[in-house]
């Protein structure tokens, strides 16, 4: 009988590649011997019989019992997620930050303590400081790079640390491995959110990392149709995990989730194009005259460039880039471009070019901006798979204009 599932316990995932897992990880081929992988739109699941039912309610059977916890596309997705992180259990969620949310909520309780990278994606920080700390759950907020810094901010009661690398918009470099060393010292967990590099760059869980976290908005789609998000990690913290999601309802859409199941399917070969491309385009930007300074960890005048070249299969495709004259030389850029999509959003096939100073990060004080390294001249770019040329090109416009 060939199977599908690799994720059975006598078919190794440990023996394949990524690139496999991502076509064949996570299916179970079903009774109609479907080749693709089915979208199940159900709300609830029969049972032959009242024992079953009972048997199924109770947890004593496994099985699919209603959608918000137990469906099968679903599930697909979890399974080959974690096949791909390496982790033991993947929990999906409706978003990216429902997947933060549930997390802090299965983990952490009232007293307890975050210390979390200060560059976190901006709803990230509003969820820790707002909404956690009504809880009584308080959250400290570090230099990404600076290891001192963590441990500075690490008390008895900190549970949790938190960190997003490469960093959004200035591509700065968390050392997993460091990092886990220090919240194990501290008896806390370390999650590092993996957005920006996807498995197919980074997995944090080999180094040593407890949970991964995801939106499986960005990359994992990569071409910008569906929300929703995961947590990845080992048994017992998943169980957790599910549990809130469970009871409090976050939960994926299959139809989403088969979506993602379709973009993982071809997510190594979109980030190599992904990466190739923002590293030619930062390469070109650098020396270009309109141009003060690129922050991409890909460039060898990066001060983290070895870091990410150790820990990271490539250097991802979010370019921060500095253009002289500010504010206004940076709009000007923005505004020249014809083919360049004008949006916050990352992680799609379309190139994407924001000003973070008014747009992602606007929230922020001056002061936090400073601390940020927001500047005002900054333009953010999540390079996608159009013709490179025809992104250079579009990106001279306003560039050129700008030096006469
Ligand atoms: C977008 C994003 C999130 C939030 O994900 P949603 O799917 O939009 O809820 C969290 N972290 C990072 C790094 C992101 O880019």
């Amino acid at each position: 009988m060939h199977e599908d599932n690799l994720s059975r316990a006598d078919l190794s995932r440990d023996e394949l590649g990524l690139e496999t897992l991502a076509i064949r990880a996570g299916h179970l081929r079903g009774a109609e011997q479907e080749h693709g992988e089915p979208i199940y739109t159900t709300s609830s699941f029969v049972y032959g019989s009242a024992a079953e039912a009972a048997a199924k309610f109770g947890g004593d059977e496994a099985g699919n019992i209603y959608s918000r916890f137990t469906n099968p596309t679903v599930r697909f997705f979890e399974e080959r997620l974690a096949a791909m992180e390496g982790g033991e259990r993947c929990v999906a969620t409706s978003s990216g930050m429902a997947a933060i949310m549930s997390t802090v909520l299965a983990l952490l309780e009232s007293g307890d303590e975050i210390v979390a990278s200060r560059s976190i994606f901006g709803s990230s920080v509003s969820l820790f400081t707002k909404y956690f700390g009504k809880l009584g759950i308080t959250t400290r907020f570090v230099e990404l790079g600076d290891l001192d810094a963590w441990r500075e901010a690490i008390t008895p009661a900190t549970k949790l640390l938190f960190a997003e690398t490469p960093s959004n918009p200035l591509s700065e470099i968390g050392d997993i491995a460091a990092l886990a060393e220090i919240a194990h010292e501290h008896n806390a967990w370390l999650a590092i959110d993996n957005c920006f590099c996807t498995p197919a760059l980074q997995r944090p869980l080999t180094l040593g990392a407890d949970i991964v976290i995801h939106s499986a908005t960005k990359y994992l789609d990569g071409q910008g149709r569906t929300l929703g998000g995961a947590v990845v990690g080992s048994h017992a913290l998943m169980e957790e995990v599910f549990g809130v999601v469970r009871t409090c309802g976050p939960c994926l859409s299959p139809f989403n989730a088969w979506v993602f199941l379709k973009g993982l399917e071809t997510l190594n070969i979109r980030m190599q194009a992904h990466c190739a491309r923002a590293l030619d385009l930062a390469h070109w930007l650098e020396v270009h005259p309109g141009v003060e300074r690129v922050h991409y960890s890909g460039l060898e005048s990066h001060p983290q460039h070895a870091l990410a070249k150790q820990q990271q299969k490539a250097f991802g495709a979010v370019l921060g880039v500095v253009i002289k004259g500010g504010r206004e030389g940076a709009w000007s850029v923005v505004d020249a471009t014809r083919i360049l999509s004008i949006t916050g959003n990352l992680g799609d096939v379309k190139t994407t070019i924001t000003h973070p100073a008014t747009t992602t990060h606007g929230r922020l004080s001056d002061e936090q901006k400073a601390a940020a390294g927001i500047e005002e001249g900054m333009i953010r770019i999540a390079v996608g798979l159009e013709d490179l040329e025809d992104i250079k090109r579009d990106l001279a416009r306003g560039l050129d204009r700008l030096v006469g």
